[in-house]
């Protein structure tokens, strides 16, 4: 029998898994997904935990439910090492044999880039960072300050959408600044969803600080820089939200990279020199068919994921593969506790109806049709505050 080891359940991993137990096998492979967490995070809803929209059980699934009724063996363990010689990955607690290899770690956000990021700034790309941003928001709403004042490092889709919900959860208590050094918010989004979004940071009276760097950021405090002047603020929180790169054990790993730390693969999301290894996602550097790299979104990881399968299953079966072929859907942002903006496939719509669509695809979306059952049933009954106005 032929073993299929997946690192990693994230949007890449998780869905390959899904989709090769779909494919018609002449003799059915072990297929193991190995995560250090017992969760799957739907890390585009991770907002909605913010404003208790949603809870962890829909946006975060255990892999011990999703899982219960497949043939996919989960093992929770972190990954440390993989001998590509002998086909063996190392986890912390045993090692497990392969045939063929799926490396989906995923990112992480960088926190080296700025003096006391680590120590004092809250990444937002974990159920763990929500649940202490939430816990931190929590304890001043109890305090006796009259505004809690709120530093967001980062004005692409996360920075964004983040900020707007805590504006919503915190009201007019909320003082909120988004700090970036490009000249505008959204800067890679299509101008409908950027024009949505400044409204919507307008309405609420967000700060902009654009064309500023940060420059420290300290317990209560950060100190920024605009035009060669540095300026030092009170923060109650600080968000990081800098973009993304490839998990540390990458460089453990010598697989051929990029100068950027990425992993170099085929169009058939073969890692270069070593076809029995595909990789996807975050991890990776990737191209659409017209040259263009393509961005870290899970839009991207969950259409590499079905080629993967795909190939991995052609390879094992003596079938032609696929090239992998991206199909830009769109962008959907979320603005806030019941708006949203979304353009894509020539359609552009804000508002209740984008809020509802931006649910509905993600419902969709999410893994397994249990879980997608459950969410509905929950979300069916419990419309109106799930639903926004509609
Ligand atoms: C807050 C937030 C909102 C986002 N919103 C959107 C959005 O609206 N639309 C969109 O398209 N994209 C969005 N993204 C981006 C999207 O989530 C990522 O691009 C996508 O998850 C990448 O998939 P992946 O499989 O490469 O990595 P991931 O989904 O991150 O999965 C990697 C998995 O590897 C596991 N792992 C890592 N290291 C180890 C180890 N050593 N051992 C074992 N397991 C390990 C992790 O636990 C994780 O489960 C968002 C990201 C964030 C953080």
């Amino acid at each position: 029998m032929k073993k299929i080891v997946i690192l990693g359940g994230g949007f890449g991993g998780l869905y390959t898994a899904l989709r090769l137990i779909q494919l018609n096998w002449t003799q059915q492979p072990q297929i193991t997904i190995i995560d250090k967490n017992d969760r799957f995070v739907f890390s585009p809803l991770l907002y909605e935990l913010i404003t208790e929209e949603m809870q962890s059980w829909e946006v975060a699934p255990p892999y011990a439910d999703l899982l219960a009724n497949t043939s996919i063996q989960y093992i929770q363990d972190t990954v440390t090492d993989v001998n590509f010689n002998t086909q063996e990955v190392t986890l912390t607690n045993s090692k497990v044999t392969y045939d063929r290899l799926v490396v989906a770690l995923g990112g992480i956000t960088p926190d080296d880039m700025v003096k006391g990021a680590k120590e004092y700034a809250i990444p937002f790309r974990s159920l763990e960072n929500a649940y202490i941003l939430k816990e931190k928001l929590r304890t001043l709403e109890n305090s006796d300050k009259e505004f809690i004042r709120v530093a967001v490092i980062g004005g692409g889709y996360s920075g964004i959408e983040l900020t707007l919900k805590i504006a919503d959860r915190l009201g007019k208590r909320g003082k909120i600044r988004i700090i970036d050094r490009g000249d505008d918010i959204l800067s890679n989004s299509p101008e409908f969803n950027q024009k949505t979004a400044k409204k919507a940071l307008l309405d609420r009276k967000i700060w902009l600080d654009l064309e500023t760097d940060i420059v420290e950021i300290e317990e209560n405090q950060i100190s920024i820089e605009y035009k060669h002047k540095i300026d030092t603020i009170p923060v109650d929180i600080v968000l990081w939200t800098v973009g993304t790169k490839p998990v540390k054990i990458i460089n453990k790993l010598s697989l051929p990279q990029t100068p950027q730390g990425k992993i170099k693969i085929n169009s058939y999301l073969q890692v270069e020199d070593y076809p029995e290894i595909s990789s996807m996602g975050d991890l990776v550097e990737c191209y659409d068919q017209h040259g263009k790299i393509l961005p870290n979104t899970a839009q991207v990881a969950f259409q590499q994921s079905d080629y993967c399968a795909w190939n991995i299953w052609a390879t094992i079966e003596e079938k032609p593969l696929l090239p992998f072929q991206y199909q830009p859907l769109g962008e959907m942002l979320a603005l806030g506790k019941d708006n949203a903006t979304l353009s894509g496939l020539g359609i552009s719509l804000n508002g209740d109806l984008a809020y509802l669509a931006r649910r509905l695809v993600y419902l969709y979306r999410l893994p397994t049709f249990e879980h997608q059952l459950a969410v509905a049933l929950k979300w069916i009954t419990n419309p109106l505050s799930q639903l926004g106005n509609i």
